[in-house]
């Protein structure tokens, strides 16, 4: 059947319902729908050729339609696509457990796998809760039940993930459903203080969360962080020595550290983790996008030997994790995750992101001065750029006069798909872009925010 570009347009506004997006906006205006992708490069149905700005939402790293991820999958699907984790095992997965606790902070040594960033936060809380009980059931009977997030934190869309997510927007119409979550000030320099100083923000969210833990440890399971920066927030990048400082606290209060590297993981940061940068050891480390370079849903809990052992016992005794989904470990996503970790290595991609990360520090640099600029934060290659009504004010352009949107649609128009998050415009380069790339998305984003009048 010959598809046109019409009935395709038509069909996805008649019968798809798209995340996080407003249908009744969607359906008034052109879709965009892609049909390829080449490297760095999106296509549309019309051969429009786009450079991704935004990482196939955060998951790309070598590029698309890579040669050797492509040779992987094929090769692992001639074997067999799926067969389950529960009461048996397969080769891909086991691989990938392996490697993944070689290349994670050393106390990581158990692997439980997923299928997307939620469930893995799902798992880390479920497994936070029970590991104290199993502890104690004496000492922690009805006790540490409870979890810490930031202000703005966001760990996905599962009921579990957005009890412990901060965002009011998205977060908010759910209460009455979620489990009870306590707050701790997160680390939004530009916000907090008045000339962005990030000592002074360093301590005072330190000391809110000390003041918190003080009171309430005895309540509280685990503490969660989107270690570094604060991805859907609008990419709040913390100070240095934050995430440190609450590894100490963590530990000085015992409640346990979630990790959820789910969007800064493999590379994002300019480190394999972001953990890695401040020493530290999570409790839990939770990934998922980037772990198959973009190619499939997995992901993956990873946890200590001194959690994995509170969870051993004779069957009668229900010490049992029990939890467990349907594609847990599949074999086509674990054999790309295993490819996609091996490309890490072989490609030097670590050791070559330095260099882009200056140059996207240099590039970006002007924006600062553009009058509706308010702030601009980088963390390795994740960028957000805050748009203002009024830079004395920090005040944001009201909702309905769809600024982000505006300057989204003008980049599309030149050339780059990005993508804003609230009044944050949002560059997630793919890993893998060229210099030439990286320079050309900036001045098309430059140019894009320029039209804000
Ligand atoms: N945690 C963080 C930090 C994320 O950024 C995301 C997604 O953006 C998630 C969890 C949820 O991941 P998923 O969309 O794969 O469920």
């Amino acid at each position: 059947m010959q598809l046109s570009t019409h009935d395709l347009e038509r069909w996805d506004k008649e019968y798809v319902w798209h995340p996080f997006t407003q249908m009744k906006a969607y359906r008034r205006e052109k879709p965009l729908i892609i049909e390829r992708g080449e490297g760095s490069y999106l296509y549309d149905i019309e051969g429009n050729k786009y450079l991704d700005g935004y990482s196939s939402l955060w998951v790309n790293v070598h590029g698309h339609n890579h040669a050797e991820l492509n040779a992987a999958l094929r090769e692992q699907a001639g074997k067999i696509a799926h067969s389950t984790l529960l009461g048996a095992a397969n080769v891909p997965s086991i691989l990938l457990a392996k490697k993944l606790v070689e290349i994670t902070p050393q106390s990581l040594t158990k692997v439980f796998y997923s299928d997307s960033g939620s469930t893995s936060v799902e798992i880390a809380l479920k497994m936070a809760y029970q590991y104290w009980q199993l502890k104690d059931p004496v000492r922690f009977s009805g006790k540490k039940n409870k979890f810490i997030s930031l202000r703005e934190a966001y760990h996905g869309d599962t009921i579990g993930s957005v009890s412990v997510g901060g965002m009011e927007t998205f977060h908010h119409i759910f209460r009455p459903l979620l489990f009870e979550r306590l707050e701790t000030p997160a680390p939004y320099t530009y916000r907090l203080t008045e000339n962005n100083d990030e000592e002074a923000c360093k301590a005072l969210c330190l000391d809110a969360l000390e003041a918190l833990l003080k009171e309430r440890h005895e309540e509280v399971a685990g503490l969660i962080i989107e270690p570094l920066v604060q991805g859907a927030a609008g990419m709040i990048t913390a100070p240095d020595g934050f995430l440190r400082g609450v590894r100490e606290l963590c530990t000085r209060y015992e409640v346990l550290l979630i990790a959820d590297e789910v969007a800064v993981g493999f590379g994002r940061t300019g480190t394999l983790f972001a953990c890695e940068q401040e020493g530290v050891e999570p409790d839990f480390l939770c990934v998922a996008k980037g772990l198959t370079a973009g190619y499939l849903p997995l992901a993956a809990t990873l946890t200590s030997e001194e959690i994995f052992n509170a969870f051993l016992g004779e069957p009668e005794e229900l010490r049992t994790f029990f939890h467990g989904h349907t594609y847990t470990g599949n074999q086509l996503a674990c054999a790309v995750a295993l490819k996609n970790l091996e490309l890490i290595e072989q490609t030097g991609l670590i050791a070559s992101l330095e260099k882009k990360i200056n140059f996207l520090a240099q590039k970006l640099a002007p924006f600062r001065t553009l009058p509706h600029v308010g702030d601009v934060r980088q963390r390795g290659m994740m960028v957000g750029i805050e748009i203002v009504q009024d830079k004395a004010s920090k005040k944001p352009f009201p909702i309905h006069m769809q600024v982000e949107h505006h300057i989204i649609l003008h980049a599309r128009r030149n050339g780059a798909i990005i993508r804003p998050l609230g009044p944050v415009i949002v560059l997630m380069p793919i890993l893998s872009m060229s210099l030439e790339e990286l320079d050309r998305l900036t001045d098309i984003t430059y140019k894009a925010i320029e039209t804000v009048t």
